[in-house]
């Protein structure tokens, strides 16, 4: 079994047509063996990509796609936290997604402090996208060192580090290993400019040394319609390690982290 926990819609030159999107998002995570996927919208409303009204629509009802919520906590107020909640508590959404980065906001910013508290709340994760290339200014951001805060500031919230914040995977793993808080996604990290940027040697002895001191923290995700599919499984089934930790990262992780009913 395989759970990609980290897909977005495909982009297209169009707008709209999201039923279109979401039949060639099934389309292609049937073709990889992918038997379900963990959907994460735009913060932005009439994204392209869906936002999470939008989102939220085209997974009423399909077994085989589950969804994160997000937010932009700069924009949008108490009520749009409100409505995180009722989602939760509705099952509508496993999780919350956040974009420092792409977003000009610290992690330790209180702003964001609701979202923790609602995770905590409802016993599931945040995800955290980390990294971002050459965008240097943005990675300021989404830093592990603010990560490891939160982790401290709040033992009970479960955190997931989207794309390891490449290129600097080992000052990553360096600051996280010892949160057992602290889970990962492997999206992006199969990507050719990720790959060129971090090295290929990095991204697998980096991904072997976590999910060996960590065996339940690390979750199959790829950043679909950005990413292959096939790369990132490709990757995962590379490294050296046991048949039992592979099928760990493909799919047991998230389904307990998530509290998947599968
Ligand atoms: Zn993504």
């Amino acid at each position: 079994m395989i759970i990609d926990c980290h897909v977005h819609l495909p982009l297209s030159k169009t707008k709209g047509k999201f039923k279109d999107k979401k039949a060639k998002l099934l389309r292609d995570i049937e073709r990889n063996g992918v038997d379900c996927a963990i959907l994460i919208p735009d913060n932005l409303t009439g994204s392209n990509i869906g936002d999470l009204d939008t989102c939220l629509k085209l997974v009423e009802n399909e077994e085989k796609l589950f969804l994160l919520g997000t937010i932009d906590v700069r924009k949008e107020g108490m009520r749009s936290i409100s409505k995180l909640d009722f989602l939760f508590k509705k099952g509508k959404i496993k999780g919350i997604k956040i974009y420092p980065g792409h977003d000009p906001i610290y992690l330790t910013d209180k702003r964001l402090i609701p979202l923790y508290k609602l995770c905590i709340k409802y016993n599931l994760p945040i995800m955290i996208h980390t990294g971002g290339g050459k965008m240097k200014k943005a990675r300021e951001y989404n830093d592990p060192k603010y990560i490891v805060k939160i982790a401290k500031k709040f033992p009970k919230i479960k955190i997931i580090i989207s794309h390891y914040f490449e290129p600097n995977l080992e000052y990553c793993y360096n600051l996280t290993k010892n949160f057992m808080s602290i889970y990962y996604d492997t999206s992006g990290l199969a990507d050719k400019d990720v790959v060129k940027e971090s090295g290929l040697k990095t991204i697998k002895d980096v991904l072997i040394k976590i999910a060996r001191k960590k065996p339940n923290n690390v979750l199959f995700g790829t950043d679909y319609a950005c990413c292959s599919i096939k790369k990132h499984i490709k990757l995962i089934s590379s490294l050296n390690i046991s048949k039992e930790m592979k099928d760990k990262v493909f799919y047991k992780n998230s389904k307990r982290l998530f509290r998947l009913n599968l």
